[in-house]
């Protein structure tokens, strides 16, 4: 099969009056399928669980976007199954008819994207902007892993032997754990289960309780496309309850996980436990969380560089693990920098998500709690100079936060918050700024903005993250362009979205034959 060359799929214009009009229309076909239920998708059945846990909008707490049923070790056991027996077909079938499901899922998503869009407005408090990039990232994932996959099943060429020909063939390994956050409801999902799904793999899926109308969404697409029963189960439930059984499920090959540092590390641990009856080492990959710095120097363009330090930490609230949440500036322009930051930040207005307000609610009253008491200690710690207060009661809101002074080493500058809060840090030289930027235990994204191509080139090898941008925000990676994951304890740098992610997923065998 030959396909046009992968090419990102754009972003919807807002300004455009069309645009609007399909959101408005989408949001309120969304609107009045709200507190629908959710049941387990195992093999081809629709299963209640053991009770049931409801979605709420985050911009609106009291109203229930769905309500998801509650999967029990038991119904893990029932998916694992599922996805076995449906592993001895999809394995089997060839990379093109794989590719062509994803490929007609992409077409369908594209379709349907401002629907898709609207349930991430509803449950996760997206703008319409946020949710729209993250809709075209996942239609981007699939029409990604579909061509890897057929890029893949061409094997490798190996070095001639004059008595034997050799052969190099990639394999699915199995039953793929599919362990997502909430942030990226839809593009974080696909990302990981259209990869697995595309090399030969099926899944069982335990979405984020936060999200899980999203993950439905997903599979409802699916399904359309013609993805046959047990290729993808999806089980909802708290990850306290039932992640352990599913991690710990010695027919489980793989782990694929997303999410915080601390559920990360425990998720690693368990996976590498052999149960009874197992019969590899699991393969397990976590992309985790970030603590990332902006660098702004004094030969930078400052509106460029002003602007974009905006958009990374307070885009989506700075929910994102690309988010900057360190702002560090250079002696020279430090009063400036921080002058000009701050006026704009005070700027944001902060409001419900379907009326698209550049800032909307934070998830849940959880982090809204966790949130909160780190501005407590930030006002220990540095000086407010922006925003410390929670917004309107009705939703989860907090105003942009902007903390001056604060030291490399406060907890503010250390642990990631993942809220609208900034660490505004000064260097006293370029150096130091890197020494800065390298001094916490995570490695995830970061941006540097000046316009000396020496001290570029100095971060371009000292700054150490996954993913370096220069003189360009700190977010909004593009599948293709910007393969993403971070080092250290930003987690397994697995690089979703680029061309070794697929390799994760295949087992590579090795087929010699001798010659008479
Ligand atoms: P989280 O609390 O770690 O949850 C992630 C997923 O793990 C959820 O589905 C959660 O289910 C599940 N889980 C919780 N406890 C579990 C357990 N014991 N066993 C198995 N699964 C378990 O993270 P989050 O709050 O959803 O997402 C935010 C975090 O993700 C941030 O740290 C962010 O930086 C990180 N992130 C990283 C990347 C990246 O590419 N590096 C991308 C996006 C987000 P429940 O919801 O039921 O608890």
């Amino acid at each position: 099969m030959a396909l046009p060359e992968f090419r990102n799929e754009p972003f919807t214009d807002f300004s455009q009056e069309t645009s609007r009009a399909a959101m408005l229309a989408a949001l309120e076909q969304v609107g009045r399928e709200l507190g629908k239920e959710l049941p387990l998708i195992i093999g081809e059945k629709r299963l209640q669980g053991q009770g049931t846990f409801v979605s709420l909008n985050p911009s609106r707490k009291s109203e229930v976007v769905a309500i998801a049923h509650k999967a029990t070790p038991r119904e893990v056991d029932l998916a694992v199954e599922a996805a076995q027996q449906a592993f001895q077909s999809w394995s089997r079938v060839p990379a093109e008819e794989r590719a062509a499901i994803l490929l007609r899922a992409a077409d369908i998503l594209r379709r349907r994207r401002f629907w898709a869009a609207a349930w991430q407005v509803y449950e996760v408090g997206k703008n319409w902007s946020e949710a729209d990039a993250d809709v075209a990232e996942a239609i981007d994932h699939l029409e990604y892993a579909a061509r890897e996959a057929i890029r893949y099943a061409r094997g490798q060429s190996l070095t001639p032997h004059p008595q034997e020909h050799s052969e190099l063939v990639y394999l699915p390994l199995g039953v793929v754990a599919v362990i997502p956050p909430w942030n990226f409801p839809l593009a974080i999902p696909v990302g990981m289960a259209a990869s697995a799904i595309a090399a030969g793999n099926t899944v069982v899926m335990k979405p984020s309780s936060d999200a899980p109308a999203n993950a439905h969404v997903f599979a409802e697409i699916l399904e359309a496309a013609g993805l046959p029963p047990g290729v993808l189960n999806v089980i909802t439930g708290p990850g306290s309850e039932i992640g352990d059984a599913l991690v710990l499920h010695p027919r489980v090959r793989m782990v694929a996980f997303t999410g915080s540092k601390e559920i990360g590390i425990r998720i690693y641990g368990l996976a590498a436990q052999v149960q009874p009856g197992q019969r590899w080492l699991k393969r397990a990959i976590a992309e985790m969380g970030g603590k990332n710095a902006v660098i702004i120097d004094e030969t930078a363009d400052l509106e460029e560089a002003i602007s974009a330090a905006v958009v990374s930490g307070y885009g989506f609230q700075g929910q994102k693990c690309s988010a900057m949440s360190r702002l560090i500036v250079l002696d020279g322009r430090y009063h400036e920098v921080l002058e000009a930051f701050v006026a704009r930040v005070r700027d944001l207005k902060v409001g419900p998500a379907k009326d698209n307000f550049p800032v909307g609610p934070v998830i849940n009253e959880a982090a809204m709690r966790k949130i909160l008491s780190y501005i407590d200690v930030g006002k220990r710690e540095g000086r407010l100079v922006a925003g410390g207060e929670p917004g309107d009661a009705e939703g989860f809101f907090i105003q942009p936060t902007v903390f001056a002074d604060v030291d490399p080493q406060a907890r503010i500058a250390q642990e990631e918050i993942f809220g609208p809060v900034v660490a505004v840090i000064r260097a006293r030289s370029f150096e130091h700024a890197l020494e800065i930027a390298n001094a916490t235990e995570y490695g995830l994204t970061g941006a540097v903005f000046s316009r000396d191509p020496a001290r570029l080139a100095l971060a371009r090898r000292e700054f150490m993250c996954g993913n370096l941008y220069l003189n360009r925000k700190c977010t909004g990676a593009l599948v293709g362009v910007h393969p993403f994951g971070g080092f250290n304890m930003s987690g397994t740098d697995a690089k979703v979205g680029g061309p070794d992610y697929l390799l994760f997923f295949l087992q590579p065998k090795v087929v010699s034959i001798k010659y008479r």
